[in-house]
């Protein structure tokens, strides 16, 4: 395995880090509900640069520059905790390259490329979460439309986007992920309602409800009762960008400084512990490379990717949780570094798929063990 990049990747580096350092004070990791209209911002004056479409094909008005630019713009924008990457200019403009008609392409690629369309993923619902493939929001065919009637929750978002990336069932229940297609929703459209779900992180994740909502036929992507390949495409093409190492390189940082700030640095404790630390960190940073060799070489890179996710936010976990106990009162107080991060970090092990179902992955796939 290759750990170097090239230098004309570290230049390129160099240069998203100079971009970044006007946008230290961000904060869109973290909180983007709270700040959308300058997270928002900032993804316009990337695209200026084109970034949103670093990885896109040419033919699509991408810079066709390939996984490893976009590994490396992603991991410092994480590590600048500027923003998350945007699903539009990822899962959904990827999957519109893919399955999307030329209408589609030429209707939605060059807005999202802009940075001025932005979508919310529509999987989960309350009775599908893990288990996507039982979900019940209907999309029944009514001439040239469809009418959408359901709900789903748990939308990142959602209450800032302008369009959703909804996923309905057009088959029987009975045939599960064989009978899903994927829809684009004008959030504006008669019969969407979104309703705020708050988190412990002080952000929120929403409710979408779907009340005999009209979508044309020309905006479902890709064949009827096609989406599941679909949707696990997407997530493939994704995996090197969706849990970025940088980001917990951060948290070890600010944890550094954090307790350095309180005069605990030389405590033979607080530093065997935070040495320990350190060690997991420098392991997600070569698990994240890991996924991306596999995705550079096009092999697959769905265990690796499981075991970045655990590792990833069980990391993230561990370190605020360790300064929580090592700081005593003053770690504690409300909305300081260590209690921030430890709030981010309880929801992340299940977003994106929870540890319990990354681990059956693991065993199944990697361990061959039967379930
Ligand atoms: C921060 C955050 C952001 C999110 N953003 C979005 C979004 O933008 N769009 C979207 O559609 N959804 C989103 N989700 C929803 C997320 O995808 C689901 O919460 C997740 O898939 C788990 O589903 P669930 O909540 O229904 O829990 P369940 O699937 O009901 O699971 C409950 C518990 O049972 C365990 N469990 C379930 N099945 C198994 C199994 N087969 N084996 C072992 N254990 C199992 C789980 O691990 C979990 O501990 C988000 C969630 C969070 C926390």
């Amino acid at each position: 395995m290759n750990f170097n990049f090239s230098s004309e990747q570290l230049a390129f580096r160099d240069e998203v880090r100079e971009f970044l350092e006007d946008y230290r004070e961000l904060d869109g990791f973290y909180g983007q509900g709270h700040r959308w209209p300058q997270v928002r911002a900032f993804f316009c004056a990337m695209a200026e640069r084109n970034w949103l479409a670093l990885n896109w094909p040419t033919e699509h008005g991408g810079l066709g520059l390939g996984h490893v630019h976009e590994y490396i713009l992603w991991n410092e924008v994480a590590r600048y905790r500027a923003a998350r990457n945007p699903l539009a200019a990822g899962i959904v403009a990827k999957s519109i390259m893919r399955y999307g008609t030329p209408w589609q392409q030429e209707t939605y690629l060059p807005p999202i490329r802009r940075g001025e369309m932005h979508f919310s993923l529509c999987y989960s619902e309350p009775e599908a979460g893990s288990d996507l493939a039982g979900l019940r929001l209907k999309a029944e065919r009514d001439g040239d439309h469809y009418r959408i009637n359901g709900q789903k929750c748990w939308q990142s978002y959602a209450q800032d986007m302008d369009y959703l990336w909804v996923l309905a069932r057009t088959g029987t229940q009975e045939s599960r992920g064989r009978g899903l297609s994927l829809f684009i929703v004008d959030k504006a459209s008669a019969g969407v309602r979104v309703s705020p779900i708050p988190t412990v992180d002080g952000d929120q994740l929403n409710e979408v409800f779907f009340d005999d909502v009209v979508v044309p036929k020309a905006q479902r992507v890709g064949e009827e009762n096609s989406a599941w390949s679909i949707i696990g495409e997407a997530l493939a093409d994704e995996r090197h960008i969706q849990f970025p190492p940088g980001r917990v390189r951060r948290d070890l940082e600010d944890m550094v400084q954090w307790l350095n700030t309180q005069r605990m640095g030389n405590d033979p404790l607080v530093r065997a512990r935070m040495a320990e630390l350190a060690v997991r960190v420098r392991e997600t940073e070569m698990l994240g490379l890991k996924v991306l060799e596999s995705m550079v070489n096009a092999s697959n890179a769905t265990v690796d990717a499981a075991m970045n996710k655990i590792l990833h936010t069980v990391t993230c976990q561990a370190l605020a949780r360790t300064v929580l106990d090592l700081g005593g009162p003053e770690a504690l107080v409300y909305s300081h570094q260590p209690e921030r991060l430890w709030r981010q970090s309880l929801t992340e092990t299940i977003g994106g798929g929870t540890s319990e179902i990354m681990r059956s992955v693991i065993a199944r796939q990697r361990l061959d063990l039967e379930g």
